[in-house]
């Protein structure tokens, strides 16, 4: 009270607000309450990780408790979300930094998050993406391409529908993350990510698409819009490095009969 609208909010989980909110009580009051009562005079409102700004698992369907993030509790106040299964440690310093510092909210996407750390995707800046983008995937957690490192969209990777940094900052001191350890994205900070279907499915369909038949073999005519942007991607990249190989052997045979020629 002494420091009113001059202090930060930080939310960690979900507030269960099912049968007047009796899943959470601290002291004989509802956990509902007691956020309420702590918002009215914040400055500002972090949620931190992904149950806090959208629910995560309490709130995956059939959310028994009715699981409720911040957002959906709280209004008329800046409410920064940062989310995460967990939320990134470098990424949740850099928040408080920046408010800290600038005394401003930092820019936020249609997700209220950071726009410094979720503008890109987790694919965007992976580090097998080379493998993505010559089709090579592996096809079981345990065959020769999960050996060699090869790209995970195959085994139900989501990184390429998820923005978050995992792939730059990396977890415990920069040392590794999921991808990297061999396990794909799972997509842990977009809104409702435990029931965005099964995490060992692969995003969109891709008929024939695989190590044996490389991505300029197959057609355009897949049915969802995401598969039809990726696989386009992938065969425009593919028939570019065939080009630029073509005229980079076509060079060398000019080169060695213009000698001949000169001999
Ligand atoms: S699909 Fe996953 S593993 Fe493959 S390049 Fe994209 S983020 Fe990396």
């Amino acid at each position: 009270k002494n420091n009113k609208g001059e202090y930060l909010m930080l939310v960690e989980g979900s507030i269960p607000t099912g049968a007047d909110g009796v899943y959470c009580c601290i002291g004989g009051r509802t956990a509902e309450d007691i956020v309420k009562e702590a918002a009215e005079n914040a400055k500002a409102i972090v949620a931190w990780g992904s149950c806090a700004s959208n629910g995560c698992i309490q709130s995956a369907n059939p959310n028994p408790t009715s699981a409720t993030p911040v957002h959906k509790i709280i209004s008329g106040k800046p409410i920064i979300n940062v989310p995460g299964c967990p939320p990134i440690g470098e990424v949740m310093a850099g928040v408080i930094v920046h408010l800290l510092a600038f005394d401003r909210i930092p820019q936020l996407d249609g997700l209220g998050r950071p726009k410094a750390f979720y503008s890109r995707r987790v694919h965007d800046t992976c580090y097998r993406r080379p493998n993505y983008d010559a089709g090579l995937f592996v096809e079981t957690f345990d065959d020769e391409n999960a050996k060699r490192g090869y790209c995970l969209y195959k085994m139900g990777c989501r990184g390429p529908v998820t923005y978050n940094s995992c792939g730059v900052i990396k977890w415990n001191n920069g040392v590794s993350y999921p991808i990297q350890s061999g396990h794909g994205c799972i997509g842990c900070s977009e809104a409702n990510f435990w029931d965005n279907g099964p995490f060992y499915q692969h995003l969109a369909s891709f008929p024939g698409f695989g190590i044996e038949t490389t991505a300029d073999t197959i057609g355009v005519a897949v049915g969802a819009a995401t598969a039809v942007g990726i696989a386009a991607h992938a065969i425009t990249t593919n028939l570019k490095k065939r080009k630029l190989i073509a005229e980079e052997i076509n060079h060398s045979e000019t080169a060695s009969v213009d000698k001949k020629g000169d001999k």
